[in-house]
C-alpha cells in the first residue's frame, strides 16, 4: 500500500481547517488502496489555529502538525511540510478549500499509475477576484515568462501532488528566498495540469494585500531571472550612445555658432533622466545584492516551537 502526505500550511485558518479536514477525509474514501497522513503547519496563527490542531492530533493519529515561533510566511510553512512529510506521494493543499479536494483521485492517478512525476493544478477563471488584481496578476505572468527561462503558469496553484524523487529535489534547492512557483518549475519533472475553475475560500480571508502580492511579484523576478540586471546594463550602453551624439553634436555647434547661453532647460531635463536611469539601475541592483545578503547569513528558514510528534512521546 502507497502513502500519501497532504501538507497543509495554516495561517489564521481556525474556521477552515475542520472544514479542509473533513471534505479531504471523504474525499480520500474514494482511494480505498491509499494510505494517508496529514502534516499541518501552523505558522503562527494568532487565532485559535493551534488549538484546532491539537483536537484534531488527538482525535486522529494520522494528523500531525508543527507551529512555528511566529509568522514565517506561507513558503516557510511549505518547505517545514515537505520536510516533515514522509509518504511516498506527498501534495500540497491550502486550508482555505480553495484548492479542492475531489481532484485528489485525478491527481494520484496522474502519478501512481500514468507515471507523471507530479500533477499540478491550475485555475482558468480568476471569478470572485477584484478585476484589478487579475489584470496585474496577468501582466506580471506574461512578464516573468519573458524574462525567465523557467516556466511559470499562469493561475498555477501550489496545489500539487508529488512523487518522492520530486519531493526531494525540491528539498535540495538550499535557497533561503524561495519562491515555489518557480522552483516547482525549476527543478523539472513530468507535469501533468489539471485545470478548475476558481473557488472561493470558504472561510476567513486572504492573507495577501496589494502590496504584499506586488513585493511577492518582485521576489519571484528576483528569484528566477537576471533580465533586469540586463536592463540595467542596456541602459547604461544607450545612455553612453546618446551622450556620444550629443556631445558630437554640441561641439560641432558650438564651433559653427558659437556658443550662445541658451537650453538650461533641455539641461536640466537631462540631468533628472540621467539621474533618474541611474537611481533605478542602482535599484535594480541593490534588489539582488538585498538577495545575496540574505543568502549569505544562512539563516533558518523558520523556527518550530511545537512538534506534535515529539509531544506526544513526551
Ligand atoms: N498561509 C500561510 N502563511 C502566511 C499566509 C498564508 O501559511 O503567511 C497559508 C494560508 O493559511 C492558506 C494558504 O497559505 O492555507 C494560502 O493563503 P491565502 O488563502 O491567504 O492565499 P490566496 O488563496 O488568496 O492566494
Ligand atoms: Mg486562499
Amino acid at each position: 500500500m502507497s502513502r500519501l502526505t497532504i501538507v497543509v500550511p495554516c495561517y489564521n485558518e481556525a474556521e477552515s481547517v475542520p472544514l479542509f479536514y473533513q471534505a479531504v477525509v471523504a474525499t480520500m474514501v474514494q482511494l480505498p488502496q491509499v494510505e494517508f497522513d496529514f502534516v499541518f503547519v501552523d505558522d503562527g496563527s494568532k487565532d485559535a489555529t493551534l488549538v484546532v490542531l491539537r483536537d484534531l492530533a488527538v482525535q486522529d493519529p494520522r494528523v500531525r502538525f508543527l507551529s512555528f515561533s511566529r509568522n514565517f510566511g506561507k513558503e516557510a510553512a511549505i518547505l517545514a511540510g515537505l520536510r516533515t512529510a514522509t509518504g511516498e506521494f506527498v501534495v500540497l493543499m491550502d486550508a482555505d478549500l480553495q484548492d479542492p479536494a475531489e481532484l485528489l483521485p485525478e491527481m494520484y492517478r496522474a502519478v501512481s499509475e500514468d507515471g507523471f512525476d507530479n500533477a499540478a493544478t491550475r485555475r482558468v477563471t480568476r471569478k470572485g477576484e477584484p478585476l484589478i488584481r487579475s489584470f496585474l496578476a496577468r501582466c506580471f505572468y506574461k512578464m516573468i515568462n519573458r524574462m525567465s527561462k523557467t516556466e511559470i503558469v499562469d493561475g498555477a496553484r501550489d496545489f500539487r501532488l508529488m512523487s518522492r524523487p520530486m519531493v526531494n529535489a525540491i528539498l535540495a534547492m538550499p535557497e533561503y528566498n524561495r519562491f515555489s512557483k518557480g522552483i516547482f518549475g525549476w527543478v523539472g519533472f513530468t507535469t501533468k495540469w489539471i485545470e478548475f475553475q476558481n473557488v472561493e475560500r470558504v472561510a476567513g480571508t486572504s492573507k495577501w494585500s496589494f502590496w504584499g502580492l506586488f513585493k511577492y511579484s518582485i521576489e519571484g523576478i528576483i528569484a528566477f531571472s537576471t533580465a533586469p540586471l540586463a536592463l540595467a546594463s542596456f541602459l547604461g550602453i544607450v545612455f553612453c550612445l546618446l551622450a556620444a551624439v550629443l556631445i558630437v553634436f554640441i561641439v560641432i555647434r558650438s564651433s559653427l555658432f558659437g556658443d550662445p547661453v541658451a537650453g538650461w532647460p533641455s539641461l536640466v531635463c537631462l540631468i533628472s533622466l540621467i539621474g533618474g536611469v541611474q537611481l533605478l539601475t542602482t535599484g535594480i541592483m541593490s534588489q539582488y545584492i538585498a538577495k545575496t545578503y540574505l543568502e549569505t547569513k544562512g539563516r533558518p528558514a523558520y523556527f518550530v516551537k511545537i512538534d506534535s510528534q515529539s509531544e506526544k512521546s513526551d
